[in-house]
C-alpha cells in the first residue's frame, strides 16, 4: 500500500484526504492519504521521517510551506516562490514543488479565461506569491496589491513584469485589467471583501482563493457586474490534481475529485 499525506497545523478540517482517496478508489489504487500535525519547528524532521518510513508523497500546508524547503530539493518554481506544498519521494532525495501556482492557472483556464493580459493579485502572502509567479509564467503582466505595501513591492521585484501597490490603488489597477485574484484571507468565514464593488467590471475574470464559503462577497459582487467568477475550490482541486499526477504518474479523475471536494463544502 502507498501512503500519501499532508503535514500542517492544524489539519483537522482538511479536504485533501477525501479528495485524494476518492481518486484512489476510482482508479483502484492501493493507497491511503493521512494527515500529520508536526510541532511548530518540526516540518523538516517530519519530511525526513516520512522519507525514512517510505511515505510516497506529502502535501504541505500552513505554517510549514517555507520550512520544508530545508529538507527537499526544490524545483525552479518552488524555489522562486519560496514555498513548497508538494513533496515527492520517488527519487534519490525528496523533491519540493509548488502546485498552488498551477492550481490557480488551471482553475482560470478551465473557465475559459485567456491568460495573456493584465492580472491584479490582491495579497502577497503564500498564496499571493504562488499566484503571481504562476500568472507571470503564463505571460501575464501582474499588478500586486497588498495591505502591507512593502511586501507587494518586494514580491514585484522577484516576479517578472510585475509592480507592487497598496490596496488604495485597486480601483485604478483594475480599470483596464483582465483578471483579478483574491489571494488574501479576507472573505474567509466572514462576509467581507478586499475589493470595493465599485472597482469591479464585467470584463474581469475573478478567482477567489478563499473557498469557505464557496460564494464569497467578492464573487457575488463580481457576478453582479457580469464578470466571470471562479471559486477557490477550483484552485484547491487543481493543486491536488497536479500533486496526484506527479505522485502516481496517472491522469487524475478530475470530476471524481471535484465531486468529493464539493460534497464537503
Ligand atoms: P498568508 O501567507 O498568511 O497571507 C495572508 C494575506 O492576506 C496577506 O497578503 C495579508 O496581508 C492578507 N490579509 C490578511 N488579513 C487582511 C485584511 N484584514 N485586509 C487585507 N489583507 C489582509 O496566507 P496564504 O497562505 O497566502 O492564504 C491566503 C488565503 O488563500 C487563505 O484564505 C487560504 O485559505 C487561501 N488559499 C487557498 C488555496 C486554494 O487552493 N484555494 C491555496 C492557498 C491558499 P498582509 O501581508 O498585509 O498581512
Amino acid at each position: 500500500m502507498d501512503v500519501f499525506g499532508l503535514i500542517g497545523n492544524p489539519v483537522g478540517h482538511s479536504l485533501s484526504p477525501p479528495m485524494h482517496e476518492a481518486a484512489y478508489e476510482e482508479l483502484g489504487l492501493d493507497a491511503r492519504y493521512v494527515t500529520f500535525e508536526p510541532d511548530e519547528d518540526g516540518a523538516a524532521a517530519a519530511v525526513r521521517g516520512a522519507d525514512a518510513l517510505g511515505v510516497a508523497g506529502l502535501n504541505v500546508t500552513i505554517p510549514f510551506k517555507q520550512d520544508v524547503l530545508d529538507a527537499v530539493e526544490p524545483d525552479d518554481l518552488a524555489e522562486r516562490i519560496g514555498a513548497v506544498n508538494t513533496v515527492d519521494f520517488s527519487g534519490e532525495t525528496p523533491t519540493g514543488h509548488n502546485t498552488d501556482a498551477i492550481g490557480a492557472v488551471r482553475a482560470l483556464r478551465d473557465h475559459g479565461v485567456a491568460l495573456d493580459g493584465t492580472a491584479v493579485v490582491v495579497g502577497a502572502g503564500g498564496a499571493g506569491r504562488a499566484v503571481s509567479f504562476g500568472l507571470a509564467d503564463e505571460g501575464m503582466t501582474v499588478r500586486i496589491a497588498n495591505r502591507t505595501v512593502s511586501k507587494a513591492t518586494a514580491l514585484a521585484e522577484d516576479v517578472p513584469d510585475a509592480s507592487g501597490h497598496g490596496l488604495e490603488d485597486l480601483e485604478a489597477l483594475l480599470s483596464d485589467a483582465d483578471v483579478l485574484v483574491n489571494a488574501t484571507s479576507v472573505g474567509m468565514d466572514e462576509d467581507e471583501t478586499p475589493v470595493a464593488a465599485d472597482a469591479l467590471h464585467g470584463d474581469l475574470a475573478v478567482l477567489d482563493a478563499v473557498y469557505s464559503p464557496l460564494e464569497t462577497r467578492l464573487l457575488r459582487d463580481a457576478a453582479a457586474e457580469g464578470a466571470t467568477t471562479v471559486d477557490g475550490a477550483w484552485m484547491l482541486l487543481y493543486q491536488g490534481v497536479e500533486a496526484f499526477e506527479r505522485w502516481t504518474g496517472r491522469d487524475a479523475p478530475v470530476d471524481v475529485m471535484n465531486d468529493a471536494l464539493r460534497a464537503r463544502l
